[in-house]
C-alpha cells in the first residue's frame, strides 16, 4: 500500500531576479567651509524714503494722518493707507 503521496510540485515561478537594490551610498554632504558669510544688511527706510525731492522741495510721498495730524505718515497699501500710530485707515478711491 503506498500512498501516492502526489506533493503538489509548485510551479516554479518565474525566475525572479531578487531585485538588486542598489546600496545606495550614503553621500554625506561634504563640509564646504563657506566663505564668511556676508551679513545683509536690512535696508531700513528711513523717513527719507517718503520725501522726494525735487527742485529743491520735497513732496511727501505718502499722505499724512488725518487724525495725527502731518507729521504722520500713513502706510501704503496696495488698497489703503493706514496709521501706524492710530490706526486710522483711508482707503484709496478705486478709479475704474
Ligand atoms: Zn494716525
Amino acid at each position: 500500500m503506498s500512498k501516492k503521496v502526489v506533493k503538489k510540485e509548485a510551479t516554479p515561478a518565474p525566475a525572479e531576479e531578487p531585485k538588486k537594490e542598489e546600496k545606495k551610498e550614503e553621500v554625506k554632504p561634504q563640509k564646504v567651509e563657506k566663505p564668511k558669510a556676508v551679513k545683509k544688511k536690512k535696508k531700513e527706510k528711513g523717513i527719507h524714503a517718503l520725501y522726494k525731492v525735487e527742485n529743491d522741495k520735497a513732496t511727501r510721498l505718502r499722505p499724512t494722518c488725518e487724525r495725527c495730524g502731518p507729521g504722520y505718515f500713513m502706510a501704503n497699501h496696495h488698497d489703503r493707507y493706514t496709521c501706524g500710530h492710530c490706526g486710522f485707515t483711508r482707503y484709496k478711491q478705486s478709479e475704474k
